[in-house]
C-alpha cells in the first residue's frame, strides 16, 4: 500500500468517513550546508520524492484528534487547550506523546499566526515513506504535511515561507528541538531538478538549477541506520560552541566571520571551539561555491566541495560516525563525483553523487562494506530534487 492509501485507510478506519482531502509534504536531503542554519549562514538543500500524507477534514465541535501509522494510538485534545499545552517548557518533554507534538504543534502555531482564521476541530491521519530519524527529514515533512492540510481547511492561505516558520515553530517551541529553518524551507520550497539555496538570515531564496537528470546524475542516499536525536546532547553542544565563539568574535553570529578572520579566531579561543567555528566558516564558503560551480561548470564540478565539507564535518565539527565514514569513503573509492554525510550527524544518511550507470554497482560495494565492517545493513536508494506540498486527493 502506498503511504497516500495508508493515510487514507487510517482515516477511514479512524472516523468512519472519507476525509476531505489529503496533502503531503516532502522529506529532503541537504546538498551542502551542514549546521550552518542557526548561524545564519548559507544552506543548499532539495526536496526529495520521499513524502509524508496527511488525510484530514473538519469536525463538527472544536476537538482535534491525531493519528500516525507510526504511533499506536491517536491523541485528541481541544483546539482550546493547545494554549495550554504548548509551548512545551525549555528543557522538558513535551505533556502530549512526542511525535503528536510536531502535529499538533503545527496547529497551535498556525492558530497564533492567523488569529482571526476559522478554526473548527479536525480529524488527521498520516502516513509517511520518508525515513524517520535517517537525516531526511521527517519532521519537516510531518509539519509541512499537516500545515498545508489545516492552512487549506481552516482558510489561513499563508505563503510557503511562513507555513515553514510554523513549521520550525512547532519543531522548537511544542516539540522543544531546536533546530534551524532549513528543513522545512526546503520541504515547502522544492521544486523539480532544482535545489533551494537559502540565506539563513534574510531567509531569502533562490531556485538552482542542479543538472543532475541533464547530467544523468542520480543522489545516492546511504542511510545507515544509525538512529540520531535532535533534542540531545550533540547537536546542543554544537550550537553552544558556536554561540561561544561568535560571542568571542564580537559578532552576532558566525555568518559575520570569513575565512580571513580565522587567525584572530584561533588566537581568541580554545582548540575545541575553533575547529567548530572553522567549520560553520568554510562551510557557508563552500555553499557560496557550490551555487556558483552549478551555475558555471555544472554539477560535475562540485564533486571537490562535497567531499572537503564530510572532511570538515569529521574533523573540525566531529558529528560524523565511522559508519558514514565507510558510506563516504566507499563511495569515492568506486568514482563517486563526491560524497559527504547530510544531516545533523551522529548517525543517520550520507549522500553520493553518482552516474547513473554507477548506481547499482556502488550501491552493492556500499552493502559489501558495511557487511564486511560487521555494521548493520545500509538503507541504500536514489532521490532527485522534488516537488514541495501538494494536495494529493
Ligand atoms: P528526521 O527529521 O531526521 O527524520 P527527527 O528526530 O527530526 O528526525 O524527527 C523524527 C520524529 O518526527 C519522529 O521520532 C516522530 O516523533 C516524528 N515523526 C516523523 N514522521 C512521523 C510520522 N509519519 N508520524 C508520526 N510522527 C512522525
Ligand atoms: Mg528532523
Amino acid at each position: 500500500m502506498s503511504a497516500l492509501e495508508a493515510a487514507r485507510s487510517l482515516f477511514t478506519g479512524l472516523t468512519g468517513r472519507e476525509p476531505d482531502g489529503v496533502w503531503s509534504a516532502p522529506g529532503r536531503v541537504n546538498l551542502i550546508g551542514e549546521h550552518t542554519d542557526y548561524n545564519e549562514g548559507f544552506v543548499l538543500p532539495f526536496a526529495i520524492p520521499h513524502r509524508t500524507f496527511a488525510a484530514a477534514a473538519l469536525r463538527d465541535d472544536d476537538r482535534v484528534r491525531v493519528a500516525s501509522t507510526f504511533a499506536e494510538e491517536p491523541v485528541e485534545v481541544d483546539l482550546a487547550q493547545l494554549d495550554a499545552l504548548f509551548p512545551t517548557p525549555v528543557g522538558s518533554a513535551p505533556s502530549v506523546p512526542e511525535w503528536s507534538a510536531y502535529a499538533l504543534g503545527v496547529a497551535w502555531a498556525l492558530r497564533a499566526a492567523a488569529p482571526g482564521a476559522t478554526a473548527r476541530g479536525v480529524d488527521i491521519a498520516i502516513a509517511s515513506d520518508v525515513p524517520v530519524g535517517a537525516g531526511l527529514s521527517s519532521s519537516a515533512a510531518i509539519e509541512g504535511a499537516v500545515a498545508s492540510a489545516l492552512d487549506e481547511l481552516w482558510s489561513t492561505r499563508l505563503d510557503p515561507v511562513a507555513l515553514a516558520q510554523i513549521g520550525r515553530r512547532a519543531e522548537n517551541e511544542a516539540v522543544g528541538a531546536p533546530t534551524g529553518i532549513m528543513d522545512q524551507m526546503s520541504s515547502m520550497l522544492g521544486r523539480a531538478d532544482a535545489a533551494t539555496f537559502i540565506d539563513c538570515r534574510t531567509l531569502a531564496t533562490e531556485s538552482v538549477p542542479t543538472g543532475f537528470t541533464a547530467e544523468g546524475l542520480e543522489v545516492l542516499v546511504i542511510d545507515t541506520q544509525v538512529k540520531h536525536s535532535h533534542s540531545t546532547g550533540g547537536y546542543r553542544e554544537r550550537r553552544e560552541a558556536c554561540e561561544r565563539g561568535a560571542a568571542l568574535l564580537g559578532i552576532r553570529s558566525l555568518r559575520d566571520a570569513t575565512e580571513a578572520d580565522l587567525p584572530r579566531a584561533a588566537a581568541l579561543m580554545d582548540d575545541v571551539t575553533f575547529r567548530r567555528v572553522r567549520h560553520v566558516v568554510t562551510e557557508n564558503q563552500r555553499v557560496l561555491d557550490t551555487v556558483r560551480a552549478l551555475a558555471e561548470r555544472g554539477p560535475r564540478a562540485i564533486g571537490d566541495l562535497l567531499v572537503a565539507s564530510h572532511a570538515s564535518m569529521r574533523d573540525d565539527f566531529e558529528i560524523s560516525v565511522a559508519e558514514l565514514d565507510l558510506a563516504v569513503e566507499t563511495a569515492l573509492a568506486q568514482g563517486a563525483v563526491g560524497a559527504r554525510m547530510t544531516g545533523g550527524g551522529f548517525g543517520g544518511a550520507a549522500i553520493a553523487l553518482v552516474a547513473r550507470d554507477d548506481v547499482e554497482r556502488m550501491s552493492d560495494a556500499v552493502t559489501r562494506a558495511f557487511a564486511d565492517a560487521g555494521y548493520a545493513a545500509p538503507h541504500v536508494f536514489t532521490v532527485h530534487p522534488s516537488e514541495g506540498p501538494r494536495r494529493d486527493a
